[in-house]
């Protein structure tokens, strides 16, 4: 059995260590772009300097799972095309491409590798007092911008948002605002809708007709998808996730699973803990159908959302599996030390392929 994996994130790290435990013998070929694994959830720290997201690919797969460093172009009949023009057949197909960004023009994405080592080379050659800019008042702005506050408490870090923390309860989202206050972040909940240059200098303009100038500015929106499924063909969402049925299986081509943010599973949130067991469900489902038995449906419920606030400081908000919030979350040192734990079981899950997750909402 020839399975080809498109994408080594968490979706795709698991998926192919899991399918290599549980089938010894199918022929497996990661294709990545990077020879790294890149834990994106660590990015912001690649950016200020208090942590490294990239590790070797290689350390991270299983004996015997073949990697290759390239982008699939097209995903065809049974055969997927490379951009620098190879291809690869396939008996069964693991499209695991995540998301990615879209960033305003005169702002650097933090959600890419790319964007990420180009946005600490930015950080690198500012000095005490200059402003920057973090535009995103979801989770992956609040992080960005507290880890640059606590990293270079030198510098004016201010948070754009038409919004902040809307995904949490109110006291929660009350105490993130506070623990940004603390760590000076000037927060501003508006959007902004230009960032051009005026005399040499790089001026952030906001809906209400605020601007201010701004050094560095950092766009923190984690929204598309890459553009591979719309390419070869297979049916999507208005938000270019591919449609899938109860078994993760892509609704046009049932030799591919597709897992992680660029599937559209009902309910689903982009993050590692969404990606991680659609990763392991997938692999688990082509296990069985190598074995001669039949698919299972997938079923995950949430148990709540964690942020970091700088090193110190982060919140832990508790949800329902149906991932609507709870009243309760903690916050403080005990909250940093818990998220760091999930940081880490994600990246434990992909490399070893033990996760475990709670069934969803019936
Ligand atoms: C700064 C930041 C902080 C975050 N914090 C959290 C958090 O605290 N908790 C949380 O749950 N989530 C967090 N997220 C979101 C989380 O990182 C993503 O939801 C998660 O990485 C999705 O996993 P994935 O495997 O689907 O995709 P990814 O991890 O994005 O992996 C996709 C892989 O596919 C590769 N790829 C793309 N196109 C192609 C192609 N054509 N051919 C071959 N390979 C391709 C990519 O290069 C990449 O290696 C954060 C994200 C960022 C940016």
């Amino acid at each position: 059995m020839r399975v080809v994996v498109v994408g080594a994130g968490y979706a795709g790290t698991i998926a192919a260590n899991r399918l290599a435990k549980k089938v010894p013998d199918a022929g497996i070929t990661v294709i990545n772009p990077r020879p790294d694994f890149v834990e994106r959830v660590r990015l912001h720290e690649q950016i200020a300097g208090t942590g490294q997201a990239a590790t070797p690919l290689a350390s991270m797969l299983r004996a015997g799972i073949t990697s290759r460093v390239g982008t699939v172009d097209t995903i065809g009949d049974g055969r997927v095309t490379l951009e620098d023009g190879a291809s690869l057949g396939f008996d069964y197909l693991f499209l695991a491409v995540g998301s990615t960004a879209v960033p305003m023009a005169g702002t650097v994405p933090v959600g890419t590798w790319e964007g990420a080592e180009q946005a600490r080379a930015g950080l690198a050659e500012l000095s005490a007092g200059d402003a920057v800019t973090v535009i995103g008042g979801g989770l992956t702005g609040i992080e960005t911008a507290s880890e640059l506050a606590g990293a270079r408490p030198d510098l004016h870090v201010r948070l754009v948002g038409s919004s902040i923390a809307a995904s949490l309860s109110p006291g929660a989202r009350q105490r993130v605002c506070a623990g940004l206050e603390r760590l000076g972040v000037e927060v501003v909940e508006d959007m902004v809708v230009e960032v051009g240059s005026r005399r040499g200098d790089r001026v952030v303009r906001l809906r209400s007709g605020a601007k201010f100038v701004s050094s560095l500015t950092l766009w923190a929106i984690l929204a598309s998808i890459p553009g591979l499924a719309a390419r070869s063909g297979l049916e999507m969402n208005s938000e270019g996730r591919v449609r899938v049925d109860e078994f993760l299986r892509s609704v046009n081509d049932a030799r591919i699973f597709a897992v992680g943010d660029c599937a559209a599973v009902s309910g689903a949130r982009l993050c590692c803990a969404t990606a991680s067991p659609q990763g392991a469900h997938a692999a688990d489902n082509l296990a069985r159908i190598a074995q001669g038995r039949k698919p299972e449906p997938y079923s995950m419920g949430y148990a709540g959302q964690a942020l970091s606030l700088g090193r110190k400081d982060g919140l832990v908000q508790a949800s329902r599996r149906d991932d609507t919030v709870r009243r309760l979350y903690i916050a403080g040192r005990a909250a940093a030390v818990a998220k760091e734990g999930v940081s880490r079981y994600a990246k434990y899950g992909a490399r070893t392929a033990n996760y475990a997750w709670i069934p969803g909402a019936k």
